[in-house]
């Protein structure tokens, strides 16, 4: 059975999720940084998602510029779900059936994401040179190739 879970969650919730969470200092013009208080509401899409023009330099913005769901016409409670579901591992076929997407965007969906997790990790060595068991799940990479490189 699948759940309508997308349509439980409510569409304004899912767009203050996202924007604390994708813009921790309030959602800005990507142009010159103003607030959207300097910002005229240029439309409501279908799906609640507003854009903004800024009064300032006139560039046209949303929830999505600057971060990799640029250009998405994806619902917030979509991304929300998609993102949840993939932080999870739910299996693509799941996540198509439950979010009424393709298993193909998905999966490029997916791939995009985990591919800016991965960009976005620290690429610096550990301080030291032992080892605790948590650091192997923040750079383990680093202190291997290390070790390679030594030997
Ligand atoms: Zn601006």
């Amino acid at each position: 059975m699948i759940f309508p879970i997308t349509d439980l969650l409510d569409v304004q919730e899912s767009i203050e999720w996202m924007t604390r969470y994708f813009h921790p200092n309030g959602l800005r013009c990507p142009g010159c940084q103003a607030t959207t208080e300097q910002a005229r509401l240029f439309r409501t899409r279908k799906r609640g998602l507003a854009d903004y023009r800024c009064q300032l330099c006139q560039q046209v913005y949303n929830l999505y510029t600057g971060t990799i769901f640029a250009g998405s016409n994806l619902d917030a409670r979509r991304l929300v779900l998609l993102l949840r579901g993939i932080c999870k591992g739910e299996p693509s076929t799941v996540l198509a059936q439950e979010l009424s997407l393709s298993r193909l965007c998905v999966h490029r969906w997916r791939q995009r994401i985990q591919a800016n997790a991965l960009a976005l990790c620290t690429q610096e060595a550990l301080a030291d040179e032992d080892t605790e068991t948590d650091e192997m799940f923040q750079n383990a990479g680093e202190k291997r190739r290390k070790a390679q490189q030594s030997a």
